[in-house]
């Protein structure tokens, strides 16, 4: 049987519809059939096959995609836990279950880490395999718009859990996606203040409705010193960093308070210098690297945060549109329009 997918099929930038074989599951996966995707920075990076993609470890052609839910339509033998029927979400890093991280409880880093959608084939199609440790299971009553966005949800929810910001102020800097969900996450974490900084007035405009108290557009003048104003003089508490920009995260620590926390998110493209003497060692800052969830503490936090609705994702969407618009998806990310893009297979 066949199956409607975009992949990408060569080097070079662009990507490629066709049909392919449904894929058939191995020892320990379960066959999805995908109710929904979305598009991340990643996938944008892979089409246009910049230097990050070219060194990689991809092998073409590849099926793209890594965030998903979907629902279980066939498993192999040696699958214990999961059945026919079951609605799932991907956890997309794929630990070798062998290494010192693995057996350590650091599944997410794990030294020989693989990546769904990256290193095997993904979901931007009608069928995807998975092996049955990264199928989360989920309740009905996660609507597949969201269970599609519950990767990265993840990711930000695990910088917020980090920071432990119950109370707190908090400064996200960079509103993609990304900065939203973490917006929201802040905020049903107890957060008392949440400033989000962005460059794109939509964005800024998304950074309100998921929940941010103040936005500002950090090349205005001052935009440390209205921080600053905002906590008193003080400085804020926490930071999640989901820019990526080297200026961004220089300017940070100008507003982060004395014995603040700042969470790294953002993959900056080339090495950051910080002063470490002021913005670190006299500060007392602690700064986190969040590479993904936690195996699966972050999920099962998650899941409790959605399902008492304290924590509200929706307004992050700001597109749905047919898995056969992809290339229009990814347009729409190259030109940082929007929010979070739904594709529907
Ligand atoms: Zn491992």
């Amino acid at each position: 049987m066949d199956m409607k997918a975009v992949l990408k099929a060569s080097e070079g930038p662009g990507v490629t519809r066709r049909c392919v074989p449904v894929p058939d599951p191995g020892p320990e996966e379960v066959l999805v059939r995908v109710k929904a995707s979305a598009v991340c920075g990643t996938d944008l990076h892979i089409a246009q096959w910049n230097t990050w993609a070219q060194g990689a470890g991809i092998r073409l052609p590849l099926v793209m995609g890594h965030e998903f839910c979907g629902e279980v339509v066939g498993v192999w033998s040696r699958v214990r836990a999961l059945g026919v029927g079951d609605y799932v979400a991907g956890e997309t890093h794929l630990p070798c279950g062998a290494c010192y991280q693995c057996r350590n409880g650091l599944q997410h880093i794990c030294k020989n880490l693989k990546l769904f959608g990256i290193h095997r084939d993904g979901c931007f199609a009608e069928y995807a395999t998975i092996p049955e440790l990264c199928a989360y299971r989920l309740p009905a009553t996660i609507p597949p718009r969201v269970a599609a966005m519950l990767e990265p949800l993840g990711t930000s929810l695990r910088a917020v859990l980090e920071l432990n910001v119950g109370g707190s102020s908090v400064v996200v800097v960079g509103c993609g996606p990304i900065g939203l969900f973490a917006v929201a996450s802040a905020k049903a974490m107890g957060a008392s203040r949440v400033i989000g900084l962005d460059v794109r007035d939509e964005r800024l405009v998304l950074a309100k409705r998921a929940g941010c108290d103040i936005v500002l557009d950090p090349r205005q003048p001052a935009t440390a010193d209205r921080i600053l104003d905002a906590t008193g003089g003080v400085g804020v508490d926490a930071i999640v960093e989901a820019s990526g920009s080297a200026v961004a995260l220089e300017s940070a620590f100008q507003y982060l308070r004395k014995g603040g926390r700042c969470a790294l998110v953002g993959l900056p493209s080339d090495p950051v210098r910080l002063n470490l003497g002021p913005d670190v060692v006299f500060k007392e800052a602690t700064i986190i690297g969040i590479h993904g969830r936690e195996m699966f503490r972050t999920w099962t936090r998650m899941l409790e945060l959605l399902t008492c609705g304290l924590l509200v994702v929706e307004p992050v969407i700001t597109h749905e549109m047919p898995l056969e618009q992809a290339e229009e998806a990814l347009a729409l990310l190259e030109a940082g329009k929007g929010g979070k893009v739904i594709l529907v297979p």
